[in-house]
């Protein structure tokens, strides 16, 4: 069974490990929890469709304030840079019809969000659409502050959804996490 996009089977506890460690609860190996992601995120991508690029790249995000602010071991930061500038850079090139993707909005409102957009997002399809809201995949204060005339204020709930499953969407949200580490693309 699809779901919104592809996620691993065991994300959810990857996922809440991911978002203690954010929050400093963490009580696991940090750097082993930061290098695992990377190195998921290694193998998997580019990968083709089916693959949960988005999903390790989200958790790169996820990962980042530690990796930035919590002063991880020697070569774990280099380690993730390197992964997220090799995604960063398959956006090379690729073009599409969205005038707006999910990673431009507010990096640290994306982090709140972030564990109850992935519910919405790691469901099937089918049930992922039904009665879908903006605000089931956007931070509401986001979608307060825009110009009502632009995306993605003019967007609905399966039009977001849309952008969030774009393959431009997993190098952006590496972009932003490399924005978070202080690292260019390149
Ligand atoms: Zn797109």
């Amino acid at each position: 069974m699809s779901t919104a996009i592809p996620v691993p089977d065991n994300w959810r506890s990857l996922f809440s490990s991911w978002d203690d460690l954010r929050q400093g609860y963490h009580a696991g190996e940090k750097d082993e929890t930061v290098r695992g992601c990377a190195r998921r995120l290694d193998t998997t991508a580019p990968g083709a469709e089916g693959d949960p690029v988005l999903f390790w790249t989200l958790g790169m995000l996820m990962l980042a304030p530690y990796v930035a602010f919590a002063n991880p071991g020697p070569g774990v930061e280099d380690e993730v840079v390197a992964i997220l500038r090799r995604v960063a850079r398959g956006d090379d090139g690729r073009t599409c019809t969205h005038g707006w993707h999910p990673y431009e909005a507010d990096v640290d409102d994306v982090l709140e969000r972030l564990p109850a957009h992935l519910e919405v997002l790691s469901s099937p399809v089918n049930q992922a659409l039904d009665d879908l809201l903006r605000k089931d995949l956007l931070p509401e204060d986001y979608l307060d502050e825009l110009d009502e005339e632009a995306e993605p204020s003019n967007l609905s709930g399966p039009e977001i959804l849309a952008r969030w499953q774009c393959p431009r969407t997993a190098p952006g949200f590496a972009r932003a996490a490399l924005d978070y580490l202080g690292a260019t693309v390149r």
